[in-house]
Protein backbone atom coordinates (compact mmCIF):
# COMPACT_ATOMS: atom_id res chain seq x y z
CA UNK A 1 0.00 0.00 0.00
CA UNK A 2 1.49 3.28 -0.81
CA UNK A 3 1.68 6.23 1.23
CA UNK A 4 2.58 9.79 1.86
CA UNK A 5 4.85 9.99 5.03
CA UNK A 6 5.78 13.43 6.34
CA UNK A 7 9.56 13.24 7.88
CA UNK A 8 10.18 15.89 10.15
CA UNK A 9 13.79 16.65 11.76
CA UNK A 10 16.33 19.27 12.15
CA UNK A 11 19.05 17.47 11.30
CA UNK A 12 19.45 17.00 7.05
CA UNK A 13 21.26 13.64 7.18
CA UNK A 14 18.83 12.16 9.53
CA UNK A 15 16.11 13.20 6.71
CA UNK A 16 18.36 11.87 3.85
CA UNK A 17 18.71 8.38 6.04
CA UNK A 18 14.98 7.75 6.49
CA UNK A 19 13.52 8.87 3.60
CA UNK A 20 15.61 6.78 1.48
CA UNK A 21 15.00 3.59 3.65
CA UNK A 22 11.12 4.40 2.96
CA UNK A 23 11.41 5.38 -0.76
CA UNK A 24 13.13 2.02 -0.64
CA UNK A 25 9.82 0.52 0.37
CA UNK A 26 7.35 2.52 -2.42
CA UNK A 27 6.63 4.93 -0.10
CA UNK A 28 5.99 9.04 -0.81
CA UNK A 29 8.02 11.34 1.30
CA UNK A 30 8.14 15.01 2.07
CA UNK A 31 10.23 16.75 4.67
CA UNK A 32 10.19 19.23 7.04
CA UNK A 33 13.48 20.61 9.41
CA UNK A 34 11.35 22.04 12.10
CA UNK A 35 8.08 21.94 13.91
CA UNK A 36 6.45 24.65 12.22
CA UNK A 37 7.18 23.89 8.85
CA UNK A 38 5.75 20.33 10.20
CA UNK A 39 2.55 21.54 11.11
CA UNK A 40 2.42 23.78 7.42
CA UNK A 41 3.15 20.53 5.39
CA UNK A 42 0.58 18.64 7.89
CA UNK A 43 -2.11 20.60 7.01
CA UNK A 44 -0.98 21.35 2.98
CA UNK A 45 -0.76 17.20 2.53
CA UNK A 46 -2.63 15.62 4.82
CA UNK A 47 0.47 12.87 4.98
CA UNK A 48 -0.96 9.40 5.94
CA UNK A 49 1.88 9.00 9.05
CA UNK A 50 4.30 11.78 10.34
CA UNK A 51 7.60 11.06 11.62
CA UNK A 52 8.68 13.49 14.23
CA UNK A 53 12.39 14.14 15.91
CA UNK A 54 11.56 15.09 19.19
CA UNK A 55 14.92 17.03 20.14
CA UNK A 56 14.44 20.22 17.47
CA UNK A 57 15.04 23.87 18.17
CA UNK A 58 12.20 26.13 18.73
CA UNK A 59 9.44 23.80 18.80
CA UNK A 60 10.06 20.13 20.07
CA UNK A 61 8.21 17.19 19.16
CA UNK A 62 6.44 17.21 21.95
CA UNK A 63 5.10 20.69 21.13
CA UNK A 64 4.73 20.20 17.84
CA UNK A 65 2.54 16.74 18.19
CA UNK A 66 0.63 18.57 20.83
CA UNK A 67 -0.43 21.09 17.92
CA UNK A 68 -1.11 18.51 15.81
CA UNK A 69 -3.51 17.27 17.68
CA UNK A 70 -5.18 20.84 18.82
CA UNK A 71 -5.77 20.68 14.90
CA UNK A 72 -9.29 19.03 14.10
CA UNK A 73 -8.23 18.67 10.49
CA UNK A 74 -5.05 16.71 11.04
CA UNK A 75 -5.45 15.18 14.33
CA UNK A 76 -6.46 11.71 13.25
CA UNK A 77 -2.99 11.48 11.17
CA UNK A 78 -1.00 8.96 13.30
CA UNK A 79 2.42 10.14 14.54
CA UNK A 80 5.78 7.82 15.74
CA UNK A 81 7.87 10.02 17.28
CA UNK A 82 11.60 9.38 16.58
CA UNK A 83 14.19 10.12 18.75
CA UNK A 84 17.73 9.13 20.80
CA UNK A 85 15.96 9.31 24.37
CA UNK A 86 13.96 5.82 25.74
CA UNK A 87 13.07 6.42 29.13
CA UNK A 88 9.86 5.66 30.08
CA UNK A 89 8.86 8.96 31.29
CA UNK A 90 10.08 10.31 27.83
CA UNK A 91 7.97 7.31 26.37
CA UNK A 92 4.75 8.84 28.17
CA UNK A 93 5.10 12.48 27.83
CA UNK A 94 4.70 11.51 23.94
CA UNK A 95 1.93 9.35 24.32
CA UNK A 96 0.39 12.06 26.00
CA UNK A 97 1.01 14.69 23.33
CA UNK A 98 -0.88 12.37 20.97
CA UNK A 99 1.97 10.41 19.36
CA UNK A 100 1.16 6.45 18.84
CA UNK A 101 4.99 5.32 19.09
CA UNK A 102 8.46 5.62 19.21
CA UNK A 103 11.27 4.75 17.40
CA UNK A 104 15.38 4.67 18.83
CA UNK A 105 17.66 6.40 17.23
CA UNK A 106 19.37 4.77 15.75
CA UNK A 107 16.73 3.17 13.61
CA UNK A 108 15.61 -0.52 12.96
CA UNK A 109 14.40 -1.05 9.94
CA UNK A 110 12.23 -3.91 10.73
CA UNK A 111 10.03 -1.99 13.35
CA UNK A 112 10.23 1.07 11.93
CA UNK A 113 8.45 -0.62 8.57
CA UNK A 114 6.40 -2.58 10.97
CA UNK A 115 5.30 0.31 12.24
CA UNK A 116 4.70 2.53 9.58
CA UNK A 117 2.97 -0.48 7.82
CA UNK A 118 0.53 -1.23 10.73
CA UNK A 119 -0.30 2.69 11.18
CA UNK A 120 -0.39 3.45 7.66
CA UNK A 121 -3.53 0.56 7.07
CA UNK A 122 -5.33 2.06 9.49
CA UNK A 123 -4.79 5.46 8.16
CA UNK A 124 -6.93 4.10 5.03
CA UNK A 125 -9.51 3.13 7.05
CA UNK A 126 -9.98 6.28 8.88
CA UNK A 127 -9.41 8.19 5.31
CA UNK A 128 -12.05 6.21 4.06
CA UNK A 129 -14.61 7.09 7.10
CA UNK A 130 -13.88 10.72 6.64
CA UNK A 131 -14.68 10.25 2.97
CA UNK A 132 -18.00 9.18 3.79
CA UNK A 133 -18.69 11.81 6.87
CA UNK A 134 -17.89 14.35 4.15
CA UNK A 135 -19.93 13.36 1.77
CA UNK A 136 -22.88 13.26 4.41
CA UNK A 137 -22.04 16.85 5.09
CA UNK A 138 -22.46 17.84 1.67
CA UNK A 139 -25.51 15.79 1.68
CA UNK A 140 -26.56 18.04 4.37
CA UNK A 141 -26.37 15.47 7.22
CA UNK A 142 -24.89 17.94 10.04
CA UNK A 143 -21.64 15.97 11.07
CA UNK A 144 -19.95 18.37 13.95
CA UNK A 145 -16.08 18.11 13.20
CA UNK A 146 -14.56 15.98 15.54
CA UNK A 147 -10.77 15.76 16.81
CA UNK A 148 -9.84 11.90 17.28
CA UNK A 149 -7.39 13.05 19.66
CA UNK A 150 -10.60 14.61 22.67
CA UNK A 151 -12.62 11.80 21.78
CA UNK A 152 -13.62 10.81 25.96
CA UNK A 153 -12.54 7.66 26.59
CA UNK A 154 -13.65 7.74 30.35
CA UNK A 155 -15.63 4.70 31.38
CA UNK A 156 -14.93 2.79 27.76
CA UNK A 157 -14.42 -0.56 28.32
CA UNK A 158 -11.46 -2.93 28.50
CA UNK A 159 -11.15 -6.48 28.44
CA UNK A 160 -7.74 -8.12 29.73
CA UNK A 161 -6.92 -11.18 28.73
CA UNK A 162 -3.80 -13.03 30.79
CA UNK A 163 -3.46 -15.56 33.47
CA UNK A 164 -0.75 -13.98 35.68
CA UNK A 165 -2.42 -12.75 38.56
CA UNK A 166 -0.06 -10.51 39.91
CA UNK A 167 0.50 -8.78 37.16
CA UNK A 168 -3.33 -9.08 35.78
CA UNK A 169 -4.37 -7.49 39.80
CA UNK A 170 -1.48 -4.49 39.06
CA UNK A 171 -3.24 -3.63 35.89
CA UNK A 172 -7.02 -3.66 37.20
CA UNK A 173 -5.96 -1.62 39.92
CA UNK A 174 -4.04 0.63 37.89
CA UNK A 175 -6.71 1.66 34.95
CA UNK A 176 -10.16 1.08 37.18
CA UNK A 177 -10.21 4.75 38.00
CA UNK A 178 -10.73 5.83 34.53
CA UNK A 179 -12.07 2.61 32.15
CA UNK A 180 -14.42 -0.38 33.28
CA UNK A 181 -12.41 -3.24 32.77
CA UNK A 182 -12.88 -7.14 32.85
CA UNK A 183 -10.71 -9.60 33.25
CA UNK A 184 -10.14 -13.19 31.74
CA UNK A 185 -7.54 -15.39 32.94
CA UNK A 186 -9.27 -18.75 31.76
CA UNK A 187 -7.93 -18.57 28.05
CA UNK A 188 -10.90 -20.69 26.83
CA UNK A 189 -13.87 -18.34 27.87
CA UNK A 190 -11.90 -15.34 26.46
CA UNK A 191 -13.08 -15.62 22.73
CA UNK A 192 -16.86 -15.66 23.17
CA UNK A 193 -16.03 -12.82 26.26
CA UNK A 194 -14.83 -10.96 23.95
CA UNK A 195 -17.10 -11.18 20.92
CA UNK A 196 -20.41 -10.67 23.65
CA UNK A 197 -18.73 -7.75 25.36
CA UNK A 198 -18.74 -4.78 23.21
CA UNK A 199 -15.48 -3.48 23.82
CA UNK A 200 -13.63 -0.90 22.85
CA UNK A 201 -10.12 -2.20 23.68
CA UNK A 202 -8.39 -5.73 24.14
CA UNK A 203 -5.16 -6.74 26.35
CA UNK A 204 -3.54 -9.53 25.53
CA UNK A 205 -0.57 -11.12 27.29
CA UNK A 206 1.91 -13.20 25.12
CA UNK A 207 2.74 -14.81 27.91
CA UNK A 208 -0.20 -17.47 28.95
CA UNK A 209 0.40 -20.62 30.00
CA UNK A 210 -1.75 -23.01 28.26
CA UNK A 211 -2.22 -21.07 24.58
CA UNK A 212 -0.15 -18.42 22.22
CA UNK A 213 -1.28 -15.21 22.89
CA UNK A 214 -0.65 -13.97 19.31
CA UNK A 215 -2.57 -16.58 17.86
CA UNK A 216 -5.20 -16.13 20.23
CA UNK A 217 -4.82 -12.35 19.40
CA UNK A 218 -5.23 -13.62 15.26
CA UNK A 219 -8.31 -15.54 16.00
CA UNK A 220 -10.11 -13.04 17.38
CA UNK A 221 -9.15 -10.38 14.38
CA UNK A 222 -11.04 -12.95 12.04
CA UNK A 223 -14.35 -12.23 14.33
CA UNK A 224 -16.57 -10.09 12.39
CA UNK A 225 -17.45 -8.08 16.31
CA UNK A 226 -13.76 -7.87 16.92
CA UNK A 227 -12.24 -7.12 13.52
CA UNK A 228 -12.47 -2.91 14.49
CA UNK A 229 -11.33 -3.43 18.52
CA UNK A 230 -7.98 -2.61 19.14
CA UNK A 231 -5.56 -4.94 20.08
CA UNK A 232 -2.75 -4.61 22.49
CA UNK A 233 -0.48 -7.32 23.23
CA UNK A 234 2.07 -7.43 26.09
CA UNK A 235 5.22 -9.01 25.30
CA UNK A 236 8.41 -9.76 26.94
CA UNK A 237 10.72 -7.21 26.56
CA UNK A 238 13.30 -9.89 24.61
CA UNK A 239 10.84 -10.57 22.75
CA UNK A 240 10.71 -8.38 19.96
CA UNK A 241 10.00 -11.02 17.07
CA UNK A 242 6.63 -11.22 18.41
CA UNK A 243 6.02 -7.99 18.43
CA UNK A 244 6.62 -7.01 14.68
CA UNK A 245 5.09 -10.11 14.13
CA UNK A 246 1.90 -8.97 15.59
CA UNK A 247 1.93 -5.36 14.06
CA UNK A 248 2.55 -7.30 10.89
CA UNK A 249 -0.47 -9.91 11.31
CA UNK A 250 -2.69 -6.85 12.90
CA UNK A 251 -2.48 -6.27 16.22
CA UNK A 252 -2.73 -2.46 16.79
CA UNK A 253 -0.15 -1.61 19.73
CA UNK A 254 2.35 -3.09 22.17
CA UNK A 255 3.59 -2.66 25.11
CA UNK A 256 6.81 -4.44 27.23
CA UNK A 257 6.39 -6.60 30.17
CA UNK A 258 7.07 -5.69 32.74
CA UNK A 259 4.07 -3.40 32.33
CA UNK A 260 4.86 0.25 33.32
CA UNK A 261 0.94 1.59 34.32
CA UNK A 262 1.47 5.09 32.67
CA UNK A 263 2.65 3.85 29.60
CA UNK A 264 0.37 1.31 29.22
CA UNK A 265 -2.95 3.88 30.13
CA UNK A 266 -1.91 6.22 27.47
CA UNK A 267 -1.40 3.39 24.75
CA UNK A 268 -4.79 2.31 25.76
CA UNK A 269 -6.02 5.46 25.47
CA UNK A 270 -4.87 6.17 22.51
CA UNK A 271 -6.45 2.95 21.04
CA UNK A 272 -9.56 3.83 22.27
CA UNK A 273 -9.64 7.33 21.12
CA UNK A 274 -8.92 6.48 17.35
CA UNK A 275 -12.06 3.53 18.02
CA UNK A 276 -14.76 6.30 19.34
CA UNK A 277 -13.44 8.52 16.44
CA UNK A 278 -14.17 5.80 13.93
CA UNK A 279 -17.70 4.97 16.06
CA UNK A 280 -18.51 8.36 15.97
CA UNK A 281 -17.80 8.75 12.06
CA UNK A 282 -19.85 5.05 11.18
CA UNK A 283 -22.12 6.71 13.08
CA UNK A 284 -22.87 9.45 11.00
CA UNK A 285 -22.67 7.66 8.09
CA UNK A 286 -25.18 5.28 9.17
CA UNK A 287 -27.15 8.34 9.72
CA UNK A 288 -26.48 9.59 6.20
CA UNK A 289 -28.13 6.72 4.50
CA UNK A 290 -30.99 6.79 6.54
CA UNK A 291 -31.62 9.98 6.16
CA UNK A 292 -31.07 9.20 2.24
CA UNK A 293 -33.53 6.85 1.74
CA UNK A 294 -36.25 7.70 4.56
CA UNK A 295 -38.95 10.39 4.22
CA UNK A 296 -38.46 12.82 7.02
CA UNK A 297 -41.92 13.28 8.33
CA UNK A 298 -43.64 9.45 8.59
CA UNK A 299 -40.15 7.40 8.71
CA UNK A 300 -41.03 5.20 5.86
CA UNK A 301 -39.03 5.08 2.87
CA UNK A 302 -38.75 7.89 0.49
CA UNK A 303 -39.68 8.26 -3.27
CA UNK A 304 -36.16 7.62 -3.67
CA UNK A 305 -35.61 4.74 -2.52
CA UNK A 306 -39.22 3.23 -3.77
CA UNK A 307 -38.17 3.33 -7.48
CA UNK A 308 -34.82 1.65 -6.87
CA UNK A 309 -36.49 -1.04 -5.04
CA UNK A 310 -39.03 -1.45 -7.65
CA UNK A 311 -36.72 -1.94 -10.26
CA UNK A 312 -35.17 -4.93 -7.86
CA UNK A 313 -38.63 -6.17 -7.47
CA UNK A 314 -39.70 -6.48 -10.66
CA UNK A 315 -36.48 -7.98 -11.67
CA UNK A 316 -37.42 -10.72 -8.97
CA UNK A 317 -40.72 -11.42 -9.60
CA UNK A 318 -39.75 -11.41 -13.81
CA UNK A 319 -36.72 -13.99 -12.73
CA UNK A 320 -38.87 -15.88 -10.57
CA UNK A 321 -42.22 -15.84 -12.31
CA UNK A 322 -43.50 -15.32 -9.05
CA UNK A 323 -46.24 -12.55 -8.54
CA UNK A 324 -46.16 -8.86 -6.93
CA UNK A 325 -48.61 -6.21 -6.54
CA UNK A 326 -48.23 -2.25 -6.22
CA UNK A 327 -50.58 -0.31 -4.25
CA UNK A 328 -51.08 3.67 -4.04
CA UNK A 329 -53.30 5.54 -1.65
CA UNK A 330 -53.98 8.87 -1.93
CA UNK A 331 -55.85 10.62 0.96
CA UNK A 332 -59.93 12.08 0.11
CA UNK A 333 -59.74 15.70 0.30
CA UNK A 334 -56.84 16.21 2.12
CA UNK A 335 -56.19 20.37 1.66
CA UNK A 336 -59.13 20.55 3.49
CA UNK A 337 -57.50 19.38 6.44
CA UNK A 338 -54.58 21.60 5.74
CA UNK A 339 -57.28 24.42 5.12
CA UNK A 340 -59.30 24.32 8.34
CA UNK A 341 -56.69 23.20 10.90
CA UNK A 342 -53.32 24.21 9.55
CA UNK A 343 -50.52 22.43 7.30
CA UNK A 344 -49.15 20.94 11.08
CA UNK A 345 -52.06 19.63 11.88
CA UNK A 346 -52.05 17.84 8.17
CA UNK A 347 -48.48 16.74 8.74
CA UNK A 348 -49.39 15.28 12.05
CA UNK A 349 -51.67 13.12 9.99
CA UNK A 350 -49.76 11.94 7.42
CA UNK A 351 -47.49 10.76 9.89
CA UNK A 352 -50.39 8.18 11.70
CA UNK A 353 -51.48 7.93 8.73
CA UNK A 354 -47.79 6.04 7.61
CA UNK A 355 -48.67 4.48 10.85
CA UNK A 356 -51.82 2.90 10.24
CA UNK A 357 -50.46 1.72 6.89
CA UNK A 358 -47.41 0.04 8.29
CA UNK A 359 -49.33 -1.45 11.08
CA UNK A 360 -51.49 -3.08 8.14
CA UNK A 361 -49.15 -4.58 6.31
CA UNK A 362 -46.79 -7.35 6.48
CA UNK A 363 -43.08 -6.93 6.76
CA UNK A 364 -42.05 -8.21 3.35
CA UNK A 365 -43.92 -5.83 2.10
CA UNK A 366 -42.43 -2.40 1.09
CA UNK A 367 -43.92 0.94 2.29
CA UNK A 368 -43.07 4.79 0.80
CA UNK A 369 -44.52 8.02 1.06
CA UNK A 370 -44.73 8.60 -2.78
CA UNK A 371 -44.97 12.37 -2.51
CA UNK A 372 -47.59 14.78 -0.50
CA UNK A 373 -50.02 12.81 0.62
CA UNK A 374 -49.70 9.73 -1.47
CA UNK A 375 -48.16 6.72 0.35
CA UNK A 376 -46.93 3.79 -2.12
CA UNK A 377 -46.61 -0.35 -1.00
CA UNK A 378 -44.85 -2.70 -3.26
CA UNK A 379 -46.08 -6.26 -2.03
CA UNK A 380 -43.80 -8.96 -3.21
CA UNK A 381 -45.23 -13.16 -3.64
CA UNK A 382 -48.95 -11.40 -3.74
CA UNK A 383 -50.91 -11.41 -6.65
CA UNK A 384 -54.23 -9.09 -7.27
CA UNK A 385 -56.47 -10.71 -4.86
CA UNK A 386 -54.38 -10.80 -2.60
CA UNK A 387 -53.27 -7.36 -2.78
CA UNK A 388 -56.86 -5.84 -3.37
CA UNK A 389 -57.71 -7.68 0.24
CA UNK A 390 -54.61 -5.82 1.61
CA UNK A 391 -56.17 -2.50 0.23
CA UNK A 392 -58.99 -2.84 1.39
CA UNK A 393 -57.61 -3.91 4.88
CA UNK A 394 -56.27 -0.54 4.62
CA UNK A 395 -59.08 1.40 3.89
CA UNK A 396 -60.99 0.26 6.69
CA UNK A 397 -58.21 1.11 9.00
CA UNK A 398 -57.72 4.64 8.11
CA UNK A 399 -61.51 5.16 7.72
CA UNK A 400 -62.66 3.76 11.37
CA UNK A 401 -59.78 5.41 12.64
CA UNK A 402 -60.56 8.70 15.08
CA UNK A 403 -57.34 10.83 14.41
CA UNK A 404 -56.38 12.76 17.38
CA UNK A 405 -54.60 15.87 16.69
CA UNK A 406 -53.16 18.13 19.00
CA UNK A 407 -54.37 22.11 19.65
CA UNK A 408 -58.03 20.72 21.23
CA UNK A 409 -59.50 19.80 18.04
CA UNK A 410 -60.24 16.54 18.98
CA UNK A 411 -60.57 14.31 16.05
CA UNK A 412 -60.45 13.91 12.40
CA UNK A 413 -61.67 11.49 9.94
CA UNK A 414 -59.82 10.60 7.28
CA UNK A 415 -60.41 8.16 4.33
CA UNK A 416 -58.11 6.92 1.34
CA UNK A 417 -58.56 6.12 -2.07
CA UNK A 418 -56.71 3.56 -3.22
CA UNK A 419 -55.27 1.85 -6.52
CA UNK A 420 -53.91 -1.74 -7.03
CA UNK A 421 -51.91 -3.06 -10.08
CA UNK A 422 -49.85 -6.07 -10.32
CA UNK A 423 -47.16 -7.25 -12.58
CA UNK A 424 -48.11 -8.39 -15.71
CA UNK A 425 -46.59 -12.09 -17.34
CA UNK A 426 -45.11 -10.35 -20.66
CA UNK A 427 -42.98 -7.72 -20.94
CA UNK A 428 -44.13 -5.58 -18.47
CA UNK A 429 -42.24 -2.82 -17.13
CA UNK A 430 -41.86 -0.98 -13.14
CA UNK A 431 -43.15 2.49 -14.94
CA UNK A 432 -46.63 0.16 -16.53
CA UNK A 433 -47.04 -1.08 -13.32
CA UNK A 434 -46.84 2.26 -11.75
CA UNK A 435 -49.23 3.47 -14.10
CA UNK A 436 -51.83 1.20 -14.07
CA UNK A 437 -51.94 1.62 -9.88
CA UNK A 438 -52.50 5.19 -10.83
CA UNK A 439 -55.06 5.45 -13.07
CA UNK A 440 -57.19 2.91 -10.94
CA UNK A 441 -56.56 5.58 -7.88
CA UNK A 442 -57.97 8.08 -10.04
CA UNK A 443 -61.29 6.07 -11.11
CA UNK A 444 -61.77 5.17 -7.52
CA UNK A 445 -61.48 9.20 -6.66
CA UNK A 446 -63.81 10.12 -9.86
CA UNK A 447 -65.99 7.35 -8.58
CA UNK A 448 -66.31 8.56 -5.46
CA UNK A 449 -63.44 8.36 -3.66
CA UNK A 450 -63.27 5.94 -0.06
CA UNK A 451 -62.65 2.59 -1.96
CA UNK A 452 -60.19 0.01 -3.65
CA UNK A 453 -60.27 0.14 -7.50
CA UNK A 454 -57.70 -2.68 -9.54
CA UNK A 455 -56.26 -2.34 -12.68
CA UNK A 456 -57.57 -5.57 -13.67
CA UNK A 457 -61.03 -5.31 -15.97
CA UNK A 458 -59.67 -3.09 -18.88
CA UNK A 459 -56.52 -5.24 -19.82
CA UNK A 460 -58.00 -7.63 -21.81
CA UNK A 461 -54.60 -9.34 -22.05
CA UNK A 462 -53.96 -9.38 -17.76
CA UNK A 463 -51.75 -12.15 -16.68
P1 LIG B 1 -58.31 14.39 -3.49
O1 LIG B 1 -59.36 13.69 -2.72
O2 LIG B 1 -58.73 14.66 -4.89
O3 LIG B 1 -57.02 13.72 -3.42
O4 LIG B 1 -58.18 15.82 -2.81
P2 LIG B 1 -56.91 16.39 -2.06
O5 LIG B 1 -57.29 17.66 -1.42
O6 LIG B 1 -56.34 15.36 -1.19
O7 LIG B 1 -55.91 16.54 -3.25
P3 LIG B 1 -54.95 17.63 -3.77
O8 LIG B 1 -53.92 16.91 -4.57
O9 LIG B 1 -55.72 18.73 -4.42
O10 LIG B 1 -54.28 18.26 -2.50
C1 LIG B 1 -53.32 17.58 -1.79
C2 LIG B 1 -52.92 18.46 -0.67
O11 LIG B 1 -51.95 17.83 0.16
C3 LIG B 1 -52.30 19.74 -1.14
C4 LIG B 1 -51.13 19.97 -0.21
O12 LIG B 1 -51.23 21.18 0.46
C5 LIG B 1 -51.22 18.85 0.78
N1 LIG B 1 -49.92 18.36 1.11
C6 LIG B 1 -49.01 17.79 0.31
N2 LIG B 1 -47.90 17.46 1.01
C7 LIG B 1 -48.12 17.83 2.29
C8 LIG B 1 -47.34 17.76 3.50
O13 LIG B 1 -46.22 17.28 3.53
N3 LIG B 1 -47.89 18.22 4.63
C9 LIG B 1 -49.15 18.75 4.63
N4 LIG B 1 -49.64 19.19 5.78
N5 LIG B 1 -49.89 18.84 3.52
C10 LIG B 1 -49.39 18.39 2.37
MG1 LIG C 1 -55.59 13.58 -1.97
MG1 LIG D 1 -52.68 13.98 -4.20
Amino acid sequence: MSALILVVDDTPANIMLLEAKLTNEYYDVITAIDGFEALKKAREFSPDLILLDVMMPGMDGFETCRKMKEDASISHIPVVMVTALNSVEDRVNGLQAGADDFLTKPIDDAALMARVKSLVRIKALIDELRRRDQTGNEMGVPGQEKNSFTMDVHGSRLLLIDDDIIQSKRILDGMASRFVIEHVSKVDDALKIAQDGAFDCILVSTQLTDVDGLRLSMHMKTKEELRHVPLIIMVDEEERDIMLKGLELGVNDYVSLPVDMNELTARVQTQVRRKKYQDALKSNYQQTISMAITDGLTGLYNRHFLSTHLMNMVKQAQTTGRPMSQVILDVDHFKRVNDTYGHDVGDEVLVKLGKIIVGSIRSADLAARYGGEEFVVLMPETDIIQAADAAERIRIAVEKTPFKVSHAIGELSLTVSVGVSHLRKDGDTPHELHKRADEALYRGKQNGRNQVQLAINEYSNAG
